[in-house]
């Protein structure tokens, strides 16, 4: 905080996003008394959290139940050297705080799972999908269809990655698109080659994905996806329906 103040700190620190039209001083209101939670503190949730606390997002959840080692740090940018071996929800929140004190920071140093993910989304507004393996992400999936939550979704692999935003009941969920399973290289990042931009672009973009849909403005990239190819630089939208049997969101 300045010494001018908390009102002062929060015109000046915000000064560049709310002299847009699309957020102006409502809109960064609107974004204070939000609430996201981002499911994994890895490659994608370090971009993703550290935007959405630079951008005053009133409340982050933060879910993941593992330490700092040595091969995160090509990537999750969250973290330094000094944290190697603390948990990362931990260090996430102090990263997250020193960046804005304004922003609080909520740690559920879990595994998510059938069992908890619906009681752990409920409390917030939106859901930031970071995961690095496909069973977390279906589970993920289904409880913000169940719950109403809209969904950004991301995946990362070697140079490549896939983005989406769900709006349950409106748009189509992840289920719809991938009703079995990716290919194997979409399944978990742990063992395959990730190029540590990759997370830095496509987390990034959840961040912003995240910042529409809870201010309403734009076109949220629903009802398509994004699929970025690094090495070519390409960028790609695929377009798809909902799948009127979907087992996770046909009846909504
Ligand atoms: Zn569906």
């Amino acid at each position: 905080m300045s010494e001018k103040g908390p009102i002062q700190d929060s015109l000046s620190r915000y000064a560049r996003q709310t002299i847009l039209k699309e957020v102006g001083i409502e809109g960064q209101a609107r974004l204070a008394s939000s609430s996201v939670l981002v499911v994994g503190a890895g490659g994608l949730g370090s971009a993703a959290l550290y935007y959405l606390a630079a951008a005053g997002v009133g409340r982050l959840g933060i879910v993941d139940y593992d330490q700092v080692s040595l091969s995160n740090l090509q990537r999750q940018i969250l973290y330094t050297s000094a944290d190697l071996g603390n948990n990362k929800v931990d260090i996430a929140a102090l990263r997250l705080q020193a960046l804005n004190p304004a922003v609080r920071t909520d740690k559920h140093q879990v595994q998510i799972n059938a069992g908890n993910a619906q009681s752990i989304i409920s409390g917030y507004d939106l859901v930031v999908d970071a995961v690095d393996n496909l069973p977390t992400r279906y589970i993920v999936n289904d409880a913000c269809c169940a719950l109403g939550k809209p969904l950004v979704e991301a995946a990362v692999s070697g140079f490549d990655g896939l983005l989406m935003t769900i709006i349950p009941g409106k748009t189509p969920c992840y289920r719809c698109l991938f009703p079995s399973p990716l290919p194997d290289e979409y399944a978990s990042q742990v063992g395959n080659g990730i190029m540590g931009m990759v997370p830095g672009v496509i987390g990034s973009l959840e961040a912003l994905e995240a910042i529409k849909v809870l201010l309403n403005i734009g076109s949220p990239l629903s009802g398509r996806f994004l699929s970025f190819r690094g090495l070519d630089m390409h960028f790609e939208e695929i377009i798809l329906p909902r799948d009127p049997n979907c087992p996770a969101c046909s009846g909504l």
